[in-house]
């Protein structure tokens, strides 16, 4: 391979030849060779046709090309006529694809990217939307958070943003702004079941839920026991195991059950929809089977670590870069995760991005009670799930759009809009070239985070050309687009129907 993304160290400057004359906050990203053609950026209004590539939906496979007029697809059809003035994409023996959504990341303050450099990296991966959290700061609302960062999608994002807003403790003001949430087009809220006070505040969590059902605010759960992780933190702390070598012990499978067990019960008490963040084990999916086969919405989503990576890099060299939240599980699980994510019985594949640089993940001063979880995926999910899952094992390529798009479009309110590419629904799109190959780079990685828990893996198939909203912002191996050209996505309020 000789042009992709990866391989090659990507300038990061906007006055690459050719780009000078940008306007100032337009961001580019580029080799410089590809930069001097100038073209990057510009396009963003008029007609684009993808010809004679291989649209993958959902639902399944077509050879097609597709029209987009201004920010919309206006037409998908065999042996389309571009009209007067239109830009021709020659997509043969490429795969056409509705953007990738990954509704968890953090690109939020206390991590190493902003909405920019997360958009960029989105963007070079394949993903065209963002979920993002949305946390009151100390005497801040839930809806003056939101509106905070708002303002800081319309600022800074380039790919479009969705917000959940991560609000504790459950109470009567927040009961009273469900609905507020999901007016203002984000119906969604996140609990994080690790909080030591979680299983004391289940009345209020009950009420929370449903009233969230009759709102349709979907609740996000990350689901760890609390008091069980206090426990193994305290028993290790007590022997003086307090270094991370000690991080598997400190956060048992078994956390992770019981807590996945009471979430899967309260989709069962209460009925409201309940999407559980990044799970990692197979006893954790089994405790949902039950729930799921009752036709509950309880939807699941799992994160690249726990499909590519078992719980021996967490005994291995540099071992604190793979800490996460759960943390890496031996690889049985690892296989399950992926087995899930094949045949359906896991809705979605997030990065749960969460960019820090090398030296704060090797600060000396963490410990298991003092961590900084997480890994920059941005960039490198999709590429790799699509060589691994596509590429090596029976995902198929409708599979790949359902879990990488589909699913979490439906689940979070942007179904038709963003998920499927269809006469009507917003112009993300990603073209890919399922034959190129290339290795995973961390010198590559448009996130300001400065290594991969990947380095060095290889992969096969990338997005090579990405359009946001009608909007060419991946093209010839640069990320282009301005800062603040991300939109917040209006989203409908979750619906029994709609997934
Ligand atoms: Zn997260």
């Amino acid at each position: 391979m000789s042009t992709s993304l990866s391989r090659r160290a990507l300038v990061r400057t906007a006055t690459a030849a050719g780009l000078s004359s940008l306007a100032a906050p337009t961001i580019v990203h580029a080799l410089g060779a590809l930069a001097a053609t100038g073209r990057h950026g510009e396009r963003s209004a008029g007609e684009l046709l993808i010809r004679g590539g291989r649209v993958v939906n959902a639902d399944g496979v077509v050879e097609a090309d597709v029209r987009i007029v201004e920010t919309t697809i206006a037409e998908v059809g065999r042996s389309l006529a571009p009209g007067a003035g239109a830009r021709v994409i020659d997509a043969r023996g490429k795969l056409v694809l509705p953007g990738g959504i990954d509704p968890h990341t953090h690109l939020h303050p206390g991590f190493a990217d902003d909405m920019t450099s997360g958009s960029m990296a989105a963007l070079a991966g394949g993903i065209t939307t963002v979920g993002t959290f949305s946390t009151p700061r100390q005497g801040e609302t839930p809806l003056a958070a939101l509106d905070r960062m708002a303002a800081t999608v319309q600022a800074e994002a380039i790919a479009d943003v969705i917000l959940h807003s991560a609000v504790w403790p459950p109470t009567d003001e927040l009961i009273a702004m469900l609905p507020q949430l999901a007016a203002r087009g984000q119906p969604s809220i996140k609990f994080y079941m690790v909080r030591p006070d979680f299983g004391a505040q289940m009345e209020m969590v009950v009420r929370v839920l449903e009233a969230a059902r009759e709102a349709g605010v979907v609740t996000m759960l990350h689901c760890e026991d609390g008091a069980l992780l206090a426990a193994a933190v305290r028993r290790l702390t007590a022997a003086g195991n307090t270094s991370l070598e000690h991080y598997i012990e400190s956060r048992p499978v078994i956390a992770e059950v019981v807590a996945t067990q009471q979430a899967a019960a309260l989709a069962e008490s209460t009925g409201a929809p309940i999407y559980l963040v990044h799970m990692s084990s197979a006893r954790a999916l089994d405790a949902c089977a039950g729930a799921r086969a009752a036709g509950l919405p309880l939807y699941l989503e799992t994160r690249p670590l726990f499909i590519h990576l078992s719980e021996e890099k967490l005994r291995g060299p540099d071992y604190q870069l793979y800490v996460g939240q759960p943390p890496l599980r031996p690889r049985a699980d690892v296989d399950a995760m992926m087995r899930g994510l094949i045949d359906g019985r896991i809705d979605v594949l997030a990065t749960d991005h969460a960019p820090w640089t090398r030296a704060q993940k090797l600060d000396p001063a963490l410990s298991i009670a003092r961590v900084r979880p997480g890994a920059s995926d941005l960039q490198f999910m999709l590429p790799m799930f699509f060589s691994e899952g596509v590429g090596k094992r029976k995902l198929t390529l409708p599979r790949f759009v359902e879990t990488t798009s589909t699913n979490a479009a439906k689940i979070f309110g942007m179904y038709p809009q963003k998920g499927v590419i269809r006469a009507g629904s917003d112009a993300d799109v990603a073209i890919w070239d399922p034959r190129r190959t290339a290795a995973v780079l961390a010198v590559d990685d448009l996130s300001k985070s400065d290594y991969s828990p990947y380095e060095g893996w290889q992969v096969t198939g990338w997005p090579v050309t990405v359009i946001r909203r009608g909007e060419v912002v991946v093209e010839a191996g640069a990320v282009s687009g301005s800062a603040g050209s991300g939109r917040l996505v209006e989203r409908q309020p979750w619906r029994r129907s709609s997934t």
